[in-house]
C-alpha cells in the first residue's frame, strides 16, 4: 500500500525540496506550512497552510500519516539566530511544533518521525579553532550550544529519542550542516551565507565590493540540497536511531566561499570586511559515523552547487532590480 506521508515546513527550502523528492519515490504527500512556497509548487497531494504551534491544527494534519518529516522551525541565518533579538520566538516557536508534533502525530498512529536538528548544537568550546573543529556526533555533551536555536534542537533531539524509548515510536535524527541550494531564501535577513554571497555578488557593479561579517576567516561547510535529501532518505530506511551528521566536509573559509562565487559568476569583487553576526569560529561536518551507518556520505564539491545556486539566484537579482526601477 502506498505509504503516506507528512512534510512539515513544506512551504520551506529544504521541506519543499524534500516533498519532490518523496513525490519521486511513489509516497503519498501531505504538505503544512504557515505560508505556501515563495519560489516552488511543491508537488504535494495535498498542502494545508496551517500553524503547527496550533494544536488542533497538528492533530488534522497528522490523521491517517504513517510516516512524519519535520522540519518546520522558526530558523534563519546568522543575520536572524546570532543577533539575540529572536531568542525567545525561536525557543518557544519551535519547540511547540516539536512538542505537538509528537504528542498528536503518536496518539494518532503515526510509527516514524524524522527530525531535522542541526551542527547548531555542538558545543562553542570545541569550535574556537577554525581550522580544527570538532564536530563527531558524540561531542555533543558537556552540551554548550552557541545560540538559543541549538539549544531547542538539542531539547527537541532529547524529546525525540524520549518518545522513542517511551512511547515505542520509531525516529530518525540528522544534524544538517548549511545545506544550500535553488528556491531557498537569498534576501530579507533570514538567509543563509551561500545565498547571501550569491545575492550580494549578483547585485554588485564589476570591480565594486561586497560586505563579509566579521574577518571572513570563520570557517563552514555547506551541502548541496540533492546530497541533503540523499541522505535524509538513507537515514529515513536505515536502522540508525541515534543523531547523524548530514553535513560536506570540504571546509572552508567564508572568504574562500565568497571567493567560489565570484568565479563562478566570473566577477572580481573587493571583500569589505564589517562587523556583523557571525557564530562559532569553526565548523565542519565529521562524516565518519553516516559512512559507518549508511555507507554512503556526501561527496560532491561545493562549487558544482554555487554554479546551480548562483544560476538560480542571479536572474532573481535582476528580475528584483527591474521591478525597483519599474516603480
Ligand atoms: P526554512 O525556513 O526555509 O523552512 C522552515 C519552514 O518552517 C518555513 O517555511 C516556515 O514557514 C515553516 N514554519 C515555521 N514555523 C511554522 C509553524 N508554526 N507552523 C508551520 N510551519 C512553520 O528552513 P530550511 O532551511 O528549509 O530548514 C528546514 C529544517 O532544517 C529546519 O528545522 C532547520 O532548523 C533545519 N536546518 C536547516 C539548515 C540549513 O542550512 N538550511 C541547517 C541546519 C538545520
Amino acid at each position: 500500500m502506498t505509504k503516506r506521508v507528512l512534510v512539515n515546513g513544506a512551504g520551506g527550502f529544504i521541506g519543499g525540496h524534500l516533498v519532490k523528492r518523496l513525490k519521486a519515490e511513489g509516497y503519498w504527500v501531505r504538505a503544512v506550512d504557515l505560508k505556501r512556497h515563495e519560489f516552488a509548487e511543491p508537488p504535494a497531494d495535498e498542502f494545508i497552510v496551517g500553524d503547527l504551534r496550533d494544536q488542533s491544527v497538528v492533530r488534522q494534519v497528522v490523521r491517517g500519516i504513517d510516516e512524519v518529516y519535520q522540519l518546520a522551525a522558526d530558523m534563519g541565518g546568522a543575520g536572524y539566530v546570532f543577533t539575540g533579538e529572536h531568542d525567545a520566538a525561536i525557543m518557544n516557536n519551535s519547540a511547540t511544533i516539536n512538542l505537538n508534533c509528537l504528542e498528536y502525530g503518536r496518539r494518532a498512529g503515526v510509527s516514524k518521525f524524522f527530525y531535522s536538528s542541526s551542527a547548531c548544537m555542538y558545543p562553542e568550546y570545541n569550535q574556537l579553532d577554525p581550522h580544527n573543529p570538532q564536530c563527531s556526533e558524540d561531542s555533543a555533551y558537556p552540551a554548550a550550544p552557541d545560540s538559543e536555536y541549538g539549544w531547542e534542537k538539542l531539547f527537541s533531539e532529547r524529546l525525540y529519542l524520549a518518545c522513542m524509548r517511551n512511547y515505542g515510536v520509531q525516529v530518525r535524527l540528522a544534524r544538517f550542516h548549511n545545506i544550500f541550494g535553488p528556491e531557498g531564501t537569498w534576501q530579507g535577513g533570514r538567509e543563509k551565507a551561500p545565498a547571501a554571497l550569491c545575492r550580494k555578488v549578483a547585485e554588485a557593479p564589476g570591480g565594486g565590493e561586497i560586505e563579509i561579517w566579521g574577518d571572513g576567516l570563520q570557517t563552514r561547510s555547506f551541502l548541496y540540497i540533492d546530497e541533503c535529501l540523499e541522505g535524509v532518505r538513507l537515514l529515513m530506511e536505515s536502522g540508525c536511531t541515534s543523531p547523524v551528521n548530514i553535513g560536506s566536509d570540504e571546509m572552508v573559509t567564508i572568504n574562500q566561499l565568497a571567493a567560489l562565487v565570484m568565479e563562478v559568476a566570473g566577477k572580481k569583487l573587493a571583500l569589505r570586511h564589517i562587523p556583523g553576526p557571525q557564530g562559532v569560529r569553526g565548523r565542519n561536518s565529521d562524516n565518519r559515523l553516516i559512512r559507518q551507518k549508511l555507507g554512503w556520505a556526501p561527496s560532491a564539491r561545493l562549487r558544482a552547487g554555487l554554479q546551480k545556486t548562483y544560476a538560480w539566484i542571479a536572474p532573481q537579482v535582476l528580475a528584483a532590480d527591474r521591478e525597483l526601477v519599474l516603480a
